[in-house]
């Protein structure tokens, strides 16, 4: 099933990459490339084609492989982007096939853009062969899925919407074409992750991701019925197409640009957009917010000790552990080189507040005191233990309204914390408030 890329003569069986992967992956996606297999060898003994379907098919077939070229910078940037699963605009063909055409046939159009899409897309990023047959396979079994709901709604192919009945099948049709084959990928993509699970954003995509899927599916839908009716209409779809593949490019390079690459937390840039934004959020609905600023101590002396690229993996950790200790909606950020940032929204106000904010603080540092990072070095791998982390705080509104200033409170709190003699928490006190408005902070 799946092809390792460099090997000699890689087509052979024992070198498939598949047999690799750990069994809780391999049997699930085994089990649904097979069911695909066998579903397209049980259409073939039972569907029998007309010649309009045969022309229908061959006009999707060349549909999506002009699409496929057309796109085919875009979409190697995308995918190169993407680290979500993502809408496969190419579904605009297989879903039309799924409501217009007998199942075998549809299969046959997957078949044929899927493997074009691999040869002229998919080869040449380095993605193993597994994985498209994976996708694959689980577009023909959405398409199985959508044509089940076709017939559940006691329809034939859709040839045009003659009423709400009609519409309504069609609304299911697309509703379960997107979750089966969105399901699928997500359940793989659990498995194989690593603990802890990835979010459900990273699972099923983007709200938005999701939107597209579903926008490509309805214009599949009036391909079917162009198809049916008047087929020269039916290549005006390129266009609106091409518009949607751009405008979700554009998406994930903002998405992109505001990720740190080396500890997959927001840029300083996005960190504080996102935060003002945030904050003025608080600000109108009159609850309290936090920020906490983090250094790690001594970090230098990792880099000397072990080389810049086990630091590097100290801090990926560090922002794994800053992560996994606040909540899904806190905005955690790399500030600058070994200093991190995190937004808590909905605080509680004052003294309550403060020692939250101090327990949550505390919460973080006690786990960066623990953690062990195991790194890969010229000299084999070793563990990294004993790192510490000074930490400062201050909230909205106790210590200022604009988010300049409380992070100039906390930060002040942080050079607290390295004078008392680092790997400690300092909360700003409220009390301080004069003192800091007198020194022009507020
Ligand atoms: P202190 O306790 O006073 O914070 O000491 P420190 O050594 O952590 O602070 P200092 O500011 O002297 O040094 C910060 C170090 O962080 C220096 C720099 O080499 C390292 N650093 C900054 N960015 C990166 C990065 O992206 N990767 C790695 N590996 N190290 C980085
Ligand atoms: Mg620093
Ligand atoms: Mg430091």
């Amino acid at each position: 099933m799946a092809v390792e890329s460099s090997p000699a003569r890689p087509w052979r069986p024992t070198r498939w990459v598949v047999w690799a992967l750990p069994a809780r992956v391999m049997t699930p996606v085994l089990v649904v490339e097979l069911t695909a297999l066998g579903l397209f060898a049980l259409d073939l003994t039972r569907n029998s084609f007309s010649r309009a379907d045969l022309l229908a098919a061959g006009m999707l077939g060349v549909l999506g492989v002009l699409h496929t070229e057309v796109a085919v910078g875009l979409e190697r940037l995308r995918r190169q982007v993407a680290d979500t699963p993502h809408g496969d605009l190419s579904s605009v063909w297989t879903f039309a096939g799924a409501v217009l055409l007998p199942p075998a046939l549809t299969t046959g159009v997957v078949l044929v853009i899927f493997t074009h899409q691999w040869l002229r897309v998919w080869r040449s990023i380095g993605v193993p062969a597994y994985r498209h047959m994976f996708s694959t396979a689980t577009v023909v079994l959405a398409c199985h899925a959508a044509v089940a709901v076709l017939r559940y709604g006691g329809g034939g192919p859709l040839v045009q919407l003659d009423g709400p009945r009609e519409l309504v099948t069609l609304v299911l049709c697309v509703l379960v074409y997107a979750t089966v084959n969105t399901g699928l990928v997500a359940a793989a993509i659990a498995l194989s992750a690593p603990q802890p699970r990835p979010s459900p954003a990273r699972l099923i995509g983007h709200w938005d991701e999701n939107m597209l899927e579903v926008a490509t599916l309805c214009l599949g839908a009036l391909v079917a019925m162009g198809i049916a009716t008047n087929p020269w209409q039916v290549p005006l779809v390129m266009a609106p197409l091409l518009v949607l593949h751009r405008a979700v490019l554009v998406r994930q390079l903002e998405e992109v640009a505001s990720t740190d690459s080396k500890t997959g937390l927001l840029t300083a840039a996005a960190w504080h957009a996102q935060a003002a934004k945030e904050l003025r959020r608080s600000q109108r609905g009159h609850s309290c917010a936090a920020v906490l600023i983090l250094d790690l101590d001594h970090f230098k002396s990792v880099n000397d000790d072990h080389g810049h690229l086990a630091g590097d993996q100290v801090l990926s950790a560090v922002a794994g552990a800053l992560r996994g200790e606040v909540r899904e909606h806190d905005l955690v950020g790399r500030f600058g080189g070994e200093e991190f940032v995190v937004l808590l929204p909905g605080m509680g106000l004052g003294g309550g507040g403060a020692a939250e904010l101090h327990a949550i603080a505390e919460r973080i540092r006690h786990r960066i005191s623990t953690l062990a990072v195991v790194v890969a070095t010229s000299r084999g791998s070793l563990t990294i233990a004993g790192l510490s982390a000074s930490v400062g705080g201050a909230s909205f509104p106790d210590h200022g309204m604009g988010l300049e200033h409380v992070l100039q409170v906390a930060d002040a709190a942080l050079y607290e914390a390295k004078r008392d003699g680092r790997n400690a928490v300092r909360i700003a006190e409220i009390a301080d408030l004069p003192r800091q408005r007198s020194a022009g902070l507020r």
